[in-house]
């Protein structure tokens, strides 16, 4: 099982990585704000799973917002910002940056004996 702490660097890595690439790609210096908030983003995505289904010591915790079915919503959802023209691209670098956390979330414990449920 992926600690807290797993999921928190795996996150923060993620968030990092995805905010440098967008703004070496628009040829831009990192910002403090924007780094803070790729931090944030980071931390908060990666164990939000586990904060909406905590384990409490039962290790089928896993239900709804641990689920495959879960994860193509997000991924579905993230086609359609990132195809609407009304999103900003700051935030659709926000919500990308957070489902791929989110979902990195997932591809680790899915690696654990207790696997994931498909909804
Ligand atoms: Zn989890």
């Amino acid at each position: 099982m992926a600690s807290r702490n797993t999921h928190i660097l795996i996150g923060v890595g993620l968030s990092l990585t995805s905010y440098g690439i967008y703004k070496w790609r628009r040829k831009e210096n990192w910002t403090l704000k924007g780094t803070c908030g790729s931090l944030i983003l980071g931390v908060v995505a990666g164990i939000l799973p586990d904060i909406l289904e905590p384990s409490l010591n039962n290790p089928n915790h896993r239900a709804f917002f641990h689920s495959a079915g879960f994860a193509v919503l997000l991924l579905l959802s993230k086609k359609w910002v990132n195809e609407n023209p009304n999103f900003a691209e700051s935030q659709k670098l926000m919500f990308n940056s957070f489902v791929n956390t989110y979902i990195s979330h997932l591809g680790a414990d899915v690696r654990t004996p207790q696997g994931l449920p498909w909804l």
